[in-house]
């Protein structure tokens, strides 16, 4: 007989919510505020055996199976009507091996977890620039931090993942063991099965100098001019991303500025504090600065800094391309549209894709676009549904201006929205075939399907 949904809790030692559950509305939840969906039941997994029993439950019945760390999926693949959903939000431990440099996440952990651990023996890796996110879903799609030119992507960074498959076995892949399976899940999303573990490789980071520079408005195409110079030729030490963002109100801006609809560059410098100044010079002198706050700070702190713009129960429409080359006819439409930034909440992001993100070969990972200059987000978030169209347009007339200019057909798939399914084989590149044979391996009937979604091999 197969595992049942209704002897679950007997079987599991976390909690399975379902509805009439007075905690029921609250473990549905996820960040964005546009998923209101009803699943049959909530698993708040405790340990990787709740996580191979959900797995079972969900192949047995032939219910969908959505899987949820840090819920921040844009496109709400952390839930689902009428399914189950593997909540790991209760596994989120982080176990740091301080001689060995390495740290352990449990499968839930967010970037705030994982940050506050390694910041203690003063090491880090390349994380998210929100603290809230999650570690697994963010690394397993790529992850782009600040560290990233220094020490390549998140999923560079690491060493092994425990993961429970579609039959419900648990795996380690890692170089050594079930290496197709480590090579698809650096990037390859959570299209292989629930990662109920992963281990990094650390770094001696553990203070920066960084912090936004907010410059006028009307010198955004020539900010966007210089930084697309300056990054390429900067220090590898230097993290630092573009972008549009209307003036939250925040001390260090001046009260009659915010409001105001501005442009920036946030910095993250982990090379010797006695050289910021003069590295960060030049981007000061990048455009007339209306106001910074730039200065030495744990690791964590920056990684934290933009939490409180970002609260869970907004509204989130996404989307996203990588960029070749950044053209003039880009900027002249990034000023265009980024200029309209319609509420506080919403930005567009240019990452750089470069250093260490070069040095892997396009191939050696699932995450295919090596050997481009940035990956651009153009992230409409807001609080209020009633404004869901006009910022939703805002979003699809921006990308439809800066598409054409890219140089590439994809984008980062951890950035993609839920109308982006027909760019899942574009968003691979070269890598899409070998991840729908490594999928037909794991997961030939596609039990994860709620996510950019590979097709298995036939
Ligand atoms: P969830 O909604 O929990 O998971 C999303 C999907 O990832 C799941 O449906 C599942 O398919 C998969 N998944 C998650 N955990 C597991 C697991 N343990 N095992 C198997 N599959 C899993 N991306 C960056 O690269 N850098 C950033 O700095 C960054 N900042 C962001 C800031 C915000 C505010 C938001 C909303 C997103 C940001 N992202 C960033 C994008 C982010 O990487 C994706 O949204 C990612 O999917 C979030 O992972 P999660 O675990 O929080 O989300």
């Amino acid at each position: 007989m197969g595992a049942s949904i209704e002897s679950l809790q007997e079987r599991v030692r976390g909690e399975v919510v379902e509805p009439g559950s007075p905690r029921y509305d609250e473990a549905r939840t996820v960040y964005n505020a546009m998923h209101d969906r009803r699943p049959r039941a909530v698993v708040q997994c405790a340990d990787a055996a709740d996580v191979i029993a959900t797995v079972q439950t969900a192949h047995d019945e032939g219910l969908d199976l959505a899987v949820r760390g840090g819920g921040h999926s844009v496109p709400g693949f952390g839930t689902v009507d009428d399914g189950l959903v593997v909540d790991l939000s209760g596994m989120r431990n982080v176990q740091v091996d301080p001689a060995k440099g390495v740290a352990r996440a449990g499968g839930g952990a967010v970037w705030g977890d994982f940050d506050h651990a390694t910041n203690a023996f003063g090491l880090s890796t390349t994380g998210g620039v929100i603290s809230t996110t999650g570690v697994g879903g963010l690394t397993l799609g790529g992850g782009i931090g600040y560290l990233a030119r220094k020490y390549g992507l998140s999923c560079d960074n690491l060493i092994a993942a425990d993961v429970v498959t579609a039959d419900g076995r648990l795996l380690r892949a890692s170089e050594d063991e079930n290496d197709d399976l480590f090579w698809a899940l650096r990037g390859g999303g959570g299209n292989f099965g629930v990662v109920t573990s992963l281990e990094f490789r650390l770094h001696p980071v553990g203070n920066i100098v960084g912090g936004p520079i907010f410059f006028e408005l009307d010198a955004a195409a020539d900010v966007m001019d210089f930084y697309r110079q300056y990054i390429a030729q900067a220090p590898e030490e230097l993290g630092a991303f573009f972008m549009f963002q209307i003036a939250p109100p925040l001390p260090f801006i001046p009260e009659e500025r915010h409001g105001d609809t501005l442009c920036g560059v946030v910095t993250c410098w982990s090379g010797p504090e006695s050289d910021a100044a003069a590295v960060l010079k030049p981007l000061r002198d990048a455009g007339p600065v209306v106001a910074e706050h730039v200065g030495p700070m744990p690791y964590p702190a920056l990684n934290s800094a933009f939490d409180a713009l970002l609260p869970p129960g907004l509204q989130h429409y996404w989307k996203a391309d990588f960029v070749k080359e950044l053209t003039d006819d880009a900027i002249t439409a990034h000023v265009e549209h980024g200029s309209q930034v319609p509420v506080v909440n919403s930005t567009v992001h240019l990452y750089p894709i470069d250093g260490a993100v070069q040095r892997v070969r396009p191939d050696e990972t699932a995450f295919a676009y090596r050997d481009v200059s940035f990956a651009c987000v153009i992230a409409g978030m807001w609080p209020d549904p009633a404004d869901n169209a006009a910022n939703t347009e805002w979003v699809r007339d921006y990308w439809s201006a800066i598409h054409p200019y890219s140089g590439t057909d994809g984008g980062y798939v951890n950035f993609m929205g839920d109308d982006d399914q027909d760019r899942v084989e574009a968003n691979y590149g070269g890598n899409y075939e070998r991840l729908s044979k490594v999928k037909a391996t794991y997961d030939p009937d596609n039990l994860f399907h709620l996510n950019q979604n590979i097709q298995p091999a036939r």
